[in-house]
This record gives structure tokens, sequence and C-alpha cells, in this order.
């Protein structure tokens, strides 16, 4: 059984200030939630301040980038180890802004990935279609391509893959939870090609406009483990009620 995981992508948003203050509003809100894994991935300047204000809460830490080498002179540039040290235990790599504007490949995606493992920390391994890769019918050509070069020689611990259709982020437009599933089958069984049994235990999140109203029926699908959300995670209250998901389902 996959344990559902909930993450929220502050991207570049909130100060330390409304880190702390956003943290003092939110963990009363999801108090005593055990089923749902939730995790938080601030900026790097306000990891540190999160991880003091989340100490011993069910609330864990992401970093939303990181790079594979593990000290040395790459100025602007944070470690696995780095991330650690703040308590991350998690790290977002290979979300599609980074591809799009930092000029992320899978290759450098799949550095990280060894990179950040070989650290410990758990990987939330982003991929997924732009729209004129859809409309061109390409979509489970580039999920491939994606799987297979950010995968290599990657081992399946510690592993959560989050489709997030580019056309869907930040856009308000979700993909229907049918075609969320579509794409979840598909990545499951290449992973299970790459991974046997063990990519049972991987979890595949969805990503792409998710709020407090589509995350029941995008939950609903087999294939759909949780939720990786930028915008509606920015006010607690919005996404409090994302993680609370199975209460708005009447379950
Ligand atoms: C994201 O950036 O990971 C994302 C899914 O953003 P949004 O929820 O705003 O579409």
């Amino acid at each position: 059984m996959r344990r559902p995981l909930i993450a929220a992508n502050w991207k570049m948003h909130m100060t330390t200030a409304e880190t702390r203050e956003y943290i003092t509003e939110f963990l009363p809100l999801v108090e005593g939630v055990d089923d749902v894994e939730i995790v938080l991935a601030p900026p790097f300047t306000s990891l540190a301040v999160a991880a003091k204000f989340l100490k011993g809460s069910n609330v864990k830490l992401a970093g939303q980038n990181v790079f594979w080498e593990e000290k040395g002179a790459y100025t602007g540039e944070i470690s696995p180890l780095m991330l650690k040290d703040v308590e991350c235990s998690y790290v977002i790599i290979g979300h599609s802004e980074r591809r799009q504007y930092f000029g992320e490949t899978d290759e450098t995606v799949n550095r990280k990935i060894a990179a950040a493992m070989a650290a410990g920390l758990d990987v939330i391994f982003c991929i997924g279609e732009t729209l004129e890769e859809r409309e061109a019918g390409r979509t489970f050509e580039i999920l491939k391509r994606q799987i297979s070069g950010g995968l290599r020689n990657i081992k399946p611990d510690g592993l959560v893959i989050a489709y997030e259709p580019v056309w869907a982020i930040g856009t308000g437009k979700t993909a229907t939870p049918e075609q969320a599933q579509e794409a979840h089958e598909f990545i499951r069984k290449e992973l299970n090609s790459l991974y046997g049994d063990a990519s049972e235990e991987i979890r595949i999140l969805y990503g792409g406009s998710v709020k407090p109203e589509n995350i029941a029926s995008l939950m609903s699908q087999k294939d759909v483990d949780g939720g990786l959300v930028g915008g509606a995670s920015l006010k607690p209250d919005s996404f409090s009620r994302i993680v609370r998901f199975k209460e708005t389902e009447g379950g």
C-alpha cells in the first residue's frame, strides 16, 4: 500500500517571516494527519527557519533544487549535504521550470538524483510533456525519454515521481483524472520494466493546478499517489484542505 504524499512547492515565494507565519497557522490545521505524508518545499533562504518551526511535527521539508557536487567553486549552488544540514528529507529535482529556464537536461537531472540519493535524500523527480508535445501525440515518448535518462543507474529506494504536464502548471488547466491516470499508468509500466516488483512501492504524484476542489477526484485514480502543489500551497488554509482531501470526499 502506497502512503499518499502531498508536497507544497512554494517556488520563489515567502520571506523568512512569512514562512514562520505560514507554519504557525498551518500546523494546527494538519495536526493528527498521519495517513498522508506532508512535505513543504520553501525557497533555500527559508529552510532553516522552517526546520526550526516544523521540529517534532508531522510535516517534512524538501529543497526545490540541488547541485550534484559535494562542495567547491560553484557560486550560487547548494549541495545535497547542505540540504541535509537544514533537515531536508526530500529534494525536488527536474521541475519543468528548471528545465525551461535554467537549462536542465535529462543528463544533469540524472546527476542530481544520484548525488541527492547518495547523501540520503529522498527525491521527487519531475517529468511531464509540454502542450506542443501532447498535441503532437508525443506524451508517452517524452515521458519514456525523461524516465530512462533521469533514472539511469538510479535505485528505486527513496524515489518519488511527480508527473506534471507543463501545460497544466500554473495555468489553471488541470489534467482530467482520466488524463492523469493514463499518464501515471504508463509511468508505472516504465518503472516496472526498470525495477520489477520494487516499482510498486514508488509513489507517482500528480502536479498541475491542483486545488482543494479537484484533489479528491485526482486521488481516486488507481495510480495517483499524491500531489505536488504550487499556487494552491501558498495559503495554509487551501493547502491543508488539499492534505485533508479524504474528508472533502466524505470519507
Ligand atoms: C508546480 O509548480 O509544481 C505546480 C504544480 O504548480 P501549480 O500547482 O501552481 O500548477
